[in-house]
């Protein structure tokens, strides 16, 4: 077991102000990963930071055995019929919502995933690039789903002096180890008026399934868990927020809304676990209605401030 000698940080506000926190560790490619709580911010951190050899393992093709379900020579049919409290379905919808108040049609999709949010943008009539960080990955996505999805060096010696109408991170920032260089990275592309759309998890923010989930698992009283730590921070409402706005963003909307992950989104297949589970999520977005900062995920849209002597054309 490898052992790490270094003392842990917030992530998110860079604060050494930091405790141990009740969450068990993660044994992950013979390491330890625990986590912190921040006493300034009260956002999660993992220590130590996966290694690069670490996130090797994390990411990547694997990561997406999905595409494997593709036929050869098939490409990805997005009909985007997701179920209500499914994440993609709050992230399109949200969209949707946005697009009388974005100006222009130029979109880039930060990590752009399966491609459904880049896929939606372009029946929306927007000029769509996604970037991804793996080569190989970035190559595979592009055949099945025939959107312009570049890996990052390309992308940057593309578009080195290009600005774009919109930026969307969706659930990337809760991965990085360092979330404001993403931030620094987007303003270098941006414009005036360019809407900045943000969303992920709030990992430690208030909500009925989140608090009987977490209780259970101290019953349980595990030592440790075993999977690939991917999430590496976790926010709560507050520190999200704050996290942006320290970050140089002009705050347009912000809100918290409530998935039904990780319990089920419907009940099938069918067994009496499976009901209770989905119950439980569906009785917790119902609660979380009544109270606008409850629920485990966050929808953010903002445009950065330019200073008068900073260049923005
Ligand atoms: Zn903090």
């Amino acid at each position: 077991m490898v052992r790490e000698k270094s003392s842990p940080i917030c992530l998110i506000c860079r604060s050494d102000n930091m405790k141990p926190h009740f969450y068990p560790p993660n044994r992950f490619n013979n390491k330890m990963f625990y986590y912190f709580c921040c006493e300034d911010c009260r956002s999660v951190s993992i220590h130590p930071v996966p290694s690069r050899d670490d996130m090797n393992q994390i990411y990547g093709v694997n990561d997406h055995s999905y595409l494997k379900s593709v036929p050869e020579g098939k490409k990805i049919e997005f009909n985007f019929n997701y179920p209500r409290y499914n994440h993609r379905k709050i992230q399109i919808d949200l969209f949707n919502d946005h697009i009388p108040h974005i100006k222009g049609k130029s979109i880039v999709d930060y990590a752009t995933g399966s491609g459904a949010y880049l896929a939606f943008a372009k029946s929306k009539g927007f000029e769509c690039i996604g970037i991804e960080y793996n080569r190989e990955f970035a190559g595979i996505l592009r055949e099945k789903t025939g959107l312009d999805i570049l890996p990052i060096e390309d992308f940057e010696k593309k578009y080195y002096s290009g600005k774009f109408d919109v930026i969307h991170f969706g659930h990337i920032l809760e991965h990085l180890e360092n979330p404001k260089e993403l931030l620094d990275w987007a303003k270098n592309y941006s414009h005036d008026n360019t809407a900045v759309i943000i969303d992920g998890h709030l990992e430690n923010n208030f909500c009925i399934s989140w608090f009987v989930i977490k209780i259970i698992s101290k019953l349980k009283g595990k030592k440790y868990n075993e999977y690939a730590p991917q999430h590496i921070t976790f926010t709560n409402y507050r520190s999200q927020l704050a996290f942006f706005e320290n970050s140089g963003l002009k705050t347009i909307k912000y809100k918290v809304l409530e998935q039904s992950f990780p319990l089920p989104e419907t009940i099938k297949p069918f067994s009496f676990s499976r009901l209770s589970r989905y119950l439980l999520s569906k009785f917790s977005i119902f609660i979380s209605s009544f109270n606008p900062w409850w629920g485990n995920l966050f929808h953010y849209i903002g445009k950065f401030h330019f200073d008068k002597d900073e260049c923005k054309t």
